[in-house]
């Protein structure tokens, strides 16, 4: 219903309620009214009652349209909320939080990512490089992972991915193609000097209805232990 009408429907409502009130009077007192107290009775409920319903039906469209802003800005910083800014993937208490309601009937995976000898490419190139890096680190895994997979930064420098409803084989096989990947990239600073990238990942099965912290301990347990046997390897929970 667009303003006029609510206006004209507010007018006709109070000059039909004052009409019939004097009708009512008219005959119940036997008096009769002369014309000029009928237009009256008209013009006065409809001069006020049209600038009033203005005014009110104006405010209401006015808080209409800040609601539909409000709800469109709550749901942009929701999104942004729940994203890491630097590499744009989910952040740790996201990814845990979706993780966590995962409920695939088929069993899945989980991956933990962690660069290798971050701190060394922070000092030897600086912050912004280091940055950089992440940013790519971040974004080539995201390209080995389908749609449904979810991605997060959960540490510093370290990820976390669950494969939905993926077989640990086929999980293996996705970390190793990120793994090459990784290593493969052509990575420089801003100055053109190389960095040299490479991870370290563990994969951990999930079984259905399994409990997701004890899935991703094991996922670093086994990523520590692919550090421990000379980094750019992937390594599966025993
Ligand atoms: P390892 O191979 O054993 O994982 O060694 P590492 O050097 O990668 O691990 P370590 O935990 O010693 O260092 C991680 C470094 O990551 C230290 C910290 O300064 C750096 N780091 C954490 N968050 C960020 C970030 O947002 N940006 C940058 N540039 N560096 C970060
Ligand atoms: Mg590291
Ligand atoms: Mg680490």
């Amino acid at each position: 219903m667009t303003q006029w009408h609510k206006i004209l429907i507010a007018m006709g409502f109070s000059v039909g309620v004052t009409l019939a009130s004097m009708l009512a009077m008219a005959t119940l007192t036997g008096e009769d009214i002369p014309w000029p107290f009928w237009a009256w009775g008209a013009a006065c409920p409809a001069l006020i009652s049209g600038p009033v319903t203005y005014v009110l039906a104006s405010q209401a469209e006015a808080n209409r349209r800040l609601n539909r802003q409000l709800l469109a800005t709550q749901s942009v910083l929701r999104a942004q909320a729940d994203i890491d800014h630097l590499t744009g993937t989910l952040n740790r208490a996201a990814f845990y939080r979706s993780a966590a309601s995962y409920d695939g009937d088929a069993p899945a995976c989980v991956l933990l990512a962690d660069i290798d000898h971050f701190k060394a490419i922070n000092d030897q190139h600086g912050h912004a490089a280091g940055d950089h890096a992440l940013r790519i680190v971040a974004r080539t895994l995201q390209a080995a992972l389908r749609p449904d997979d979810l991605l997060g930064r959960v540490g510093g420098e370290e990820f976390a991915v669950l494969l939905a409803g993926m077989p640990m084989e086929l999980g293996l096989t996705i970390a190793e193609r990120a793994r090459s990947a990784i290593a493969g990239l052509e990575v420089t600073t801003t100055e053109g000097v190389p960095i040299a990238l490479s991870i370290s990942i563990g994969v951990a099965p999930l079984a259905a209805g399994a409990v997701l912290d004890q899935a991703l301990a094991q996922a670093d347990a086994a990523m520590y232990s692919a550090k421990r046997s000379g980094r750019n390897r992937v390594l599966a929970a025993v």
